[in-house]
This record gives C-alpha cells, sequence and structure tokens, in this order.
C-alpha cells in the first residue's frame, strides 16, 4: 500500500526521533528577527540562529517538517510536475554534531528501508570537488559510480553572500524515460522532470569572508531537506504532485467547480494546477497571520490570490470559488496543522473578501488592458509602459507581476522602472496629501498622530521638588 502524506512525514520524525534527534513541529512562514526573509522557505530557514551560533540550540540534533513558501518558483508551477508555491520540506539538522557519513548513510537508509524506494532508481550527486562524499557514496553505501554524478556550484553548492556555506549531496529518483527529455545525455541535474531531485544534504563546512577565502568551520553542520510532495509524488506513482493524496482532492474540486476536466487540454491543465497550488499557499499563510496588502508578505499574498483568480476566470468561472475551495485544503490538512480548523471562518473571510474585491475590476482591468495590448500592436510596439501598467494596478488591482505574465503570453514587456517611478511618485503624492490634512487639523489615520508626537522622558518628580522648594 502507498503511503499517504500524513504517514510519510510521520515515518520520517519518527525514523530521526530515533536517532536522538529532537523533533518540533513546523515553525511559522512568518520569519522570527529576521529581515532577510520575507517568508520562510526552507527547514533550515528558522533554525538559523542555531546554525550562526547565536542561539544555543536546545540539543545538538533537531528534526522538523517545515510549511515553506517559495515565491521564486511561481513560474515553474503548474508547468513541472514538481514545484509548488507551498510544500514541506523534511529536515534533519546537526549543529556541530554528526557530519557528512551520517547524514548520507542515514539519507540512504531512510529512502531504501522506510520509504520502500526502488534501490536501483536512487542517484545521488555530489559538488565536483567533493570526493569525500563521492567516496561515502561509492565505497560506504555502494551506490553504482554510473549512478553518482558530479555537479557544479549552481546545483551543489549553498551560499548566501558571505558567512557558513558548503557542498550538497542530492538525491534523485529515476522516474522513467517516459518524463525524461529529448537529452541523450538527461542525468540528474537536468531540468526536466525525469530524475527528480527529493532530498538535498548540505554539509556546512566553509566560511566565507568578505575576501571570498574559504575557511574551514570548526564545528561543521549537516542541513538537508525532502520535499513531501515529492517523495509523495515518487511513492504513489502519479504523474505530479498535485495528483498525490490531499492535493487531488483539491484539484478534483476545482474541475468540479469549473467543470473542466484534467488532462483534457494542457493549457487548461496548468491553470488547474496554479489554482490547486495557489489556494493551498494562501490558506496556509492566512493561517499564519498574513493579510492581503499591497507590501511584503501581504503583497505575495495578494498576488497569489489574484493570480488564482484569474486563472479561474480563464476556465470560465465568474463568480467567486477560492473561498470555497479553502475548506477542501482545510479538511486535508488539518491532521498535520490543526491550526487550520480553528482559523477557518477568519480565513475564508479574507479569501472571499479579496476575491470581491478584484471581481469588481478585473473583467475591466482585462478589456483594458486587452486594449493596451490591441494598441501596441497596431503600433508595432514590444513594451507596454509603466504608465499604462500603473493605471491597471492604481485602477483594476492588478498586481505588476499579473500584467507582467499576461503579457508575456503574448510574447510581450513592461517598462518595470518606469512602472517604479509611477509607484513612488503616488506613494509622495500620499505622504503630501496627508500633511495637507495635517493643515486642516484632521488626520487619515488616529494612531499615525500618535507617532508623531516625540518622545517624552518623565521628569516630573525632580522638577516638582525643586519647585517646592524654591516655593
Ligand atoms: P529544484 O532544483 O528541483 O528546484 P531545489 O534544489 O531548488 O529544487 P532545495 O533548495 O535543495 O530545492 O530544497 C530541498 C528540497 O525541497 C528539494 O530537494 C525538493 O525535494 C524540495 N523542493 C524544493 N523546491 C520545491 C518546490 N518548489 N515545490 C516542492 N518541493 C520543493
Ligand atoms: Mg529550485
Ligand atoms: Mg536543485
Ligand atoms: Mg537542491
Amino acid at each position: 500500500k502507498n503511503k499517504g502524506i500524513n504517514e510519510i512525514r510521520k515515518v520520517f520524525l519518527d525514523f530521526f526521533e530515533s536517532k536522538d534527534h529532537l523533533v518540533r513541529p513546523s515553525f511559522s512562514l512568518i520569519p522570527q528577527d529576521d529581515n532577510s526573509l520575507l517568508l520562510i522557505n526552507s527547514g533550515m530557514a528558522p533554525l538559523k540562529p542555531f546554525f550562526s551560533g547565536t542561539r544555543t540550540p536546545p540539543q545538538k540534533r533537531m528534526a522538523t517538517s517545515q510549511k515553506c513558501i517559495r515565491t521564486g518558483d511561481i513560474e515553474n508551477v503548474g508547468k513541472t510536475s514538481r514545484h509548488a508555491t507551498f510544500f514541506e520540506m523534511m529536515g534533519n539538522f546537526s549543529f556541530g554534531d554528526y557530519f557528512k557519513k551520517e547524514a548520507i548513510r542515514w539519507s540512504w537508509e531512510f529512502s531504501k528501508d522506510h520509504l520502500q524506494m526502488q534501490e536501483d532508481k536512487i542517484w545521488a550527486s555530489v559538488y565536483f570537488e567533493d570526493d569525500e562524499a563521492y567516496d561515502i557514496w561509492k565505497n560506504d553505501i555502494g551506490l553504482p559510480e554510473e549512478r553518482i554524478v558530479r555537479l557544479g556550484k549552481e546545483d551543489n553548492f549553498w551560499e548566501i553572500g558571505v558567512g557558513p556555506c558548503g557542498p550538497c549531496s542530492e538525491l534523485y529518483y529515476d522516474r522513467g524515460i517516459q518524463f525524461g527529455c529529448d537529452d541523450p545525455k538527461c542525468q540528474p541535474g537536468c531540468d526536466c522532470d525525469r530524475f527528480v531531485e527529493y532530498w538535498n544534504l548540505v554539509f556546512t563546512q566553509f566560511n566565507k569572508n568578505e575576501e571570498g577565502e574559504y575557511t574551514p568551520l570548526p564545528n561543521p553542520n549537516i542541513d538537508t531537506g525532502m520535499g513531501l510532495e515529492r517523495v509523495a509524488c515518487i511513492l504513489q506513482d502519479v504523474n505530479s504532485i498535485f495528483e498525490i493524496d490531499g492535493m487531488k482532492m483539491i484539484l478534483d474540486e476545482v474541475c468540479r467547480i469549473t467543470g473542466v476536466s484534467y488532462g483534457a487540454d494542457s493549457e487548461q491543465d496548468v491553470s488547474l494546477r496554479i489554482i490547486t497550488d495557489h489556494i493551498r499557499s494562501v490558506t496556509f499563510m492566512i493561517t499564519d497571520g498574513i493579510l492581503p496588502s499591497n507590501e511584503g508578505r501581504g503583497y505575495v499574498l495578494r498576488r497569489l490570490l489574484r493570480r488564482a483568480s484569474r486563472h479561474g476566470k480563464l476556465l470560465g468561472i465568474e463568480k467567486t470559488f477560492l473561498y470555497e475551495l479553502m475548506e477542501i485544503v482545510v479538511n486535508k490538512f488539518h491532521y498535520g496543522y490543526p491550526e487550520l480548523e480553528e482559523k477557518k471562518d477568519m480565513i475564508k473571510k479574507v479569501i472571499l473578501l479579496e476575491e470581491q474585491k478584484f471581481g469588481e475590476t478585473i473583467h475591466q482591468g482585462t478589456e483594458i488592458l486587452n486594449s493596451m495590448i490591441e494598441g501596441l500592436k497596431n503600433e508595432n510596439k514590444k513594451e507596454l509602459s509603466g504608465l499604462q501598467a500603473f493605471r491597471l494596478y492604481d485602477t483594476y488591482g492588478f498586481p505588476l507581476d499579473l500584467t507582467k505574465e499576461i503579457l508575456e503570453e503574448k510574447g510581450l514587456t513592461i517598462n518595470e522602472d518606469h512602472f517604479k517611478e509611477q509607484m513612488n511618485l503616488q506613494k509622495e503624492r500620499a505622504r503630501a496629501a496627508r500633511s495637507q490634512n495635517d493643515v486642516a487639523g484632521w488626520k487619515e489615520d488616529p494612531l499615525a498622530a500618535l507617532e508623531e508626537i516625540p518622545e517624552t522622558s518623565f521628569i516630573g518628580y525632580e522638577t516638582l521638588e525643586c519647585e517646592s522648594k524654591i516655593l
């Protein structure tokens, strides 16, 4: 019998608990005390202070299954079989404790004996200079050399600017030539859907300084990440992560609501998968306390909601529907995430309100955009002006990315710099308007007035004392 996502998650956490790891539930999608990141995008991200040494970990070994959002993958979603904007990353971590040997051995043992993956379908990649990892795969594990590939920096070296960094070793599963591309040299690292990267082991063993020099860390770390949906896709032997348990129910519901059948038309399938993915992302984001807005995380949320809404329109849905779909997400995922059930009514309200807001203008906005596109064609131009894009944003609520995406579908672009200028001008206009209101003695935002009162220091007693003495 194939394992469902709840079982896979449990088997993973139990396995590493049996190897003395402290198991913790997923952290929020909102980073804590970390301004470098908008949303948590890996299992390691919320544990950064333990890796950098600014905080002491409760235990030197930990394991989690972490909720992640990767907006950088938004363009892949619906197009590949393996990318989502929201996914769960299972990970085991060592803070200066065990290193490569154990990390590799356990990844192999877990894949083979606990996930019962077909052994001869598993491949490994190592960083091309990392002979140590290569030798472990070859000699300790006994993986045939034909299934160990050496890859370059883009795939197999992890670093962000300066600081701790190191080589990676990834585990791939060969899903078969039916998922492959035409390249006769297709192998792990190829961008097609044949060799699915399901687990990444990061060996944080260096520190990179400002000069770009790498020095070995005295206590190297292990940080691994395994995509829950990808593992489920492999084990359940379905075509894509959108067809695994949990996801398939959402997909089916999208089909039911739209009356479109899955697999009938490839373009419509992309829209179906995008809606399936985005509704899951927004449900989890709102649960963690994010609300739609024009900035930061709220903007990411708005962008996902509006994008899903537009793909609904492409499939012919005129009414609001995302707020209903959310129920399936809650029903399917509350086992792992009970907070979904608790916040259900709130999530529903937030989604419906946003859908209604966008619903009022999307029709008009799309018509305006279409006529703008017509105009470009007539003038033989390829680029929409920033002012036009800004008008769509300001009047019709089209996030820039949405306009961009629609244009790209037609081989057109946008003048983004000019768009940003328009945004800044608008901000200035808003600021000027606020100070105008000051003059009239009326504030738009009553709390903003509080912020403007200079900080006061309490000097009352002293002053009074002095005064009374004088008196
Ligand atoms: P890919 O090369 O396929 O885009 P990645 O190298 O960017 O993946 P990592 O940063 O190594 O991914 O993340 C660790 C694991 O998380 C991956 O091996 C994969 O199983 C999973 N993963 C990464 N991105 C996604 C995504 N967008 N959707 C689902 N799972 C993902
Ligand atoms: Mg990626
Ligand atoms: Mg990769
Ligand atoms: Mg990777």
